[in-house]
């Protein structure tokens, strides 16, 4: 398992591997100490029950998805299908334009789930399955706060 581990202090994204997690790691931006608690089944991959960086137990799942690439493919469809409408093929410029969305879209759907932490943010990547429910918002917003109230009196 595959873990980004989340800096309370600067929001650093320190990625980790669950097999090999220390009782501590030190944060390459701040130098923070960020002690790891790590569950059993967490090093063993098979799920992920409490979070090694805050010790909550709630998350939820949303695709892995980067939108700088979805974003990328669309730009260079839009280049690609604007120089055939220069030259008046405006059928195969909408033809590319639709195309690129397409591909978007089948990019999305075939993107795995990424377990995320509600309280520090911290992601789980693992062949491990999914259990946590979709993202939220009044959840988020209660333990969102409860960790920052926590980290601040740290
Ligand atoms: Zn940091
Ligand atoms: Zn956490």
């Amino acid at each position: 398992m595959h873990i980004l581990v989340r800096c309370p202090q600067c929001d650093a994204g320190l990625p980790v591997r669950g097999d090999e997690l220390a009782a501590a790691i030190k944060c390459g931006r701040c130098g923070r100490e960020i002690a790891l608690h790590v569950s059993d089944a967490l090093r063993s991959d098979r799920t992920v029950d409490r979070c090694p960086v805050c010790e909550g137990a709630e998350f939820y799942s949303r695709k892995d998805f980067d939108p700088k690439i979805g974003l990328t493919i669309v730009i260079v469809g839009a280049c690609v299908s604007g120089i055939f409408y220069w030259f008046g093929r405006d059928i195969i410029a909408y033809t590319i334009l639709a195309g690129a969305v397409l591909i978007d879209l089948l990019v999305y759907g075939r993107l795995k789930d990424v377990t995320v932490c509600y309280r520090c943010h911290s992601e789980f990547r693992g062949p491990y399955p999914r259990t946590s429910p979709a993202f939220d918002l009044h959840t988020a917003d209660v333990l969102e706060q409860e960790y920052a109230r926590r980290t601040g009196r740290r």
